[in-house]
């Protein structure tokens, strides 16, 4: 149907088709401005991404500048200077844990790199039967067939299962709610040796890779794993030559208060996985990164990595992550995200005592909340009800975006809101967006008008 008088509204192909979206046309700090100028409060920075804030005249100058200069050439054929520099800068802002890094446009694409790259260290290693990639339920790594191969939240794989091959998925690390019925009094990490079992019955010949989130992003909002967790992955990992890569897709870049999120663990990866924030919310831009020991194996033999993706490497995005990584380092952001994050964490403490809140939960900025019907037996909400998505709206009615999850149908769990915002965040601000949330959860969001 061809509607002239249209802006173009009902032309665009969208994630809920039926939905009525509010149009978004600028941004300045943490707030978000629609066509009608209505402002809210990005209280997520869109999909836990927008780490800078909006509308920074900064950024846009790189853009601008680097636009002029050159935007694109070929990496297979070249290499340019802003693709070098923000490669340098992110190995030094992992203290060159990492060595080298192979950049891509999100984070869906850096999932895919790392995996493969995996393969090919294997390959290399003389070692060509380990191909299987070892995932967790209730996780999410991307939305291509084999990122969503290994995605354990069901939900966003049902629909296309005929595409995915069949991957081995262990539990997850979900201490709220155990798939081993533990407390953290009784935790002997049946979550973390569960890999040593699947890796027996796949045997160890087989294995390639473990592929995890090292604090859980959208399937569980910020589900921190208990202590000693990723030592003992590491470990089982380390002893039946399976790789460790982490998916710091979402974590990555300051948001969990630490420049990675496994420096919070006491282990190091052999393949990290970034995306979103790590261009602070100004470019589509993903990477994926690994030591020399990764790279000098591929190197040393094949001499070739025959993967990627046209658009990797550009100059115009790379030079966006080097001034991303500079901004953090200028404006103290990473310590930012950490002593705010603690902020609003205990400003979250009137919530969890609200009957209708069963958990709260995350590190830095990034704080998830799991709501249930009943606080005492956990039970969540029936799906079809759409809490957290009634939650959301009923935020957005009153000047502020919260990103949601209705949980996931492998494994129970409540609905969710995730709480992810600019870095740049003002204790202030992180007030008014609790008490919206506290007025939210007051309301009566199971009425059926809603
Ligand atoms: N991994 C995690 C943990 C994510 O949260 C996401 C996106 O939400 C992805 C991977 C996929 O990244 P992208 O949407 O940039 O392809």
């Amino acid at each position: 149907m061809n509607n002239q008088t249209d802006s173009g509204k009902s032309h665009v192909f969208h994630f809920f088709l039926n939905r009525k979206y509010v149009s978004i046309a600028s941004g300045k700090g943490v707030y978000i401005y629609d066509d009608q100028g209505n402002r809210y409060l990005d209280a997520s920075g869109g999909p836990i991404l927008c780490s800078l804030g909006h509308g920074l005249e900064e950024m846009a100058d790189v853009i601008n500048e680097q636009a002029r200069k050159l935007v694109y050439v070929h990496r297979v054929d070249f290499t340019n200077p802003p693709l070098e520099e923000a490669s340098r800068k992110l190995c030094e802002a992992s203290n060159f844990v990492m060595d080298k890094v192979f950049f891509v446009s999100g984070g869906t694409e850096a999932i895919e790199i790392g995996i493969k790259i995996a393969r090919k260290y294997h390959l290399d290693n003389g070692k060509p039967s380990k191909s299987r990639v070892i995932s967790r339920w209730q996780s999410y790594h991307g939305s291509t067939a084999g990122a969503l191969a290994w995605t354990g939240a069901t939900a966003r794989r049902n629909d296309f299962m005929p595409y995915l091959h069949d991957f081995n998925h262990i539990p997850p690390a979900y201490c709220y709610r155990c798939w081993f019925n533990k407390t953290p009094d009784n935790c002997d990490l049946d979550c973390a040796n569960a890999l040593e079992n699947e890796i027996m019955c796949l045997g160890p010949d087989n294995v390639s890779v473990f592929l995890a989130e090292p604090v859980s992003g959208m399937a569980l909002c910020g589900a921190v794993p208990p202590e000693g967790y990723f030592e003992r992955i590491r470990e089982i990992c380390d002893k039946y030559d399976v790789l460790l890569m982490f998916d710091e897709v979402m974590t990555g870049a300051g948001r969990t208060g630490k420049m990675f999120a496994y420096e919070h663990f006491n282990v190091v990866p052999d393949i990290l996985a970034l995306g979103k924030g790590l261009s602070g919310g100004y470019f589509p831009i993903g990477a994926t990164a690994v030591p020399q020991f990764i790279h000098d194996k591929i190197a040393s033999n094949s001499g070739v990595f025959g993967a990627g993706h046209s658009w990797g490497g550009n100059p115009l995005g790379c030079s966006v992550v080097s001034k991303t990584l500079d901004y953090i380092k200028e404006h103290d952001l990473v310590e930012r995200s950490h002593t705010l994050g603690e902020y609003l964490n205990n400003k979250l403490d009137k919530l969890r005592a609200h009957p209708l809140v069963g958990d709260v939960r995350g590190l830095g900025l990034m704080r998830g909340i799991e709501f249930v019907q009943d606080k005492t037996t956990k039970k969540p909400f029936e799906k079809s009800l759409g809490f957290s998505s009634r939650v959301s709206a009923a935020c957005l009615e009153k000047g502020m975006f919260v990103e949601y999850s209705s949980g996931c149908d492998r494994g129970q769990a409540g609905d969710m809101v995730m709480l992810g915002p600019p870095f740049i965040i003002t204790e202030e601000q992180i007030d008014s967006a609790v008490q919206i949330l506290e007025q939210v959860l007051d309301q009566d969001l199971l009425s059926s008008d809603r």
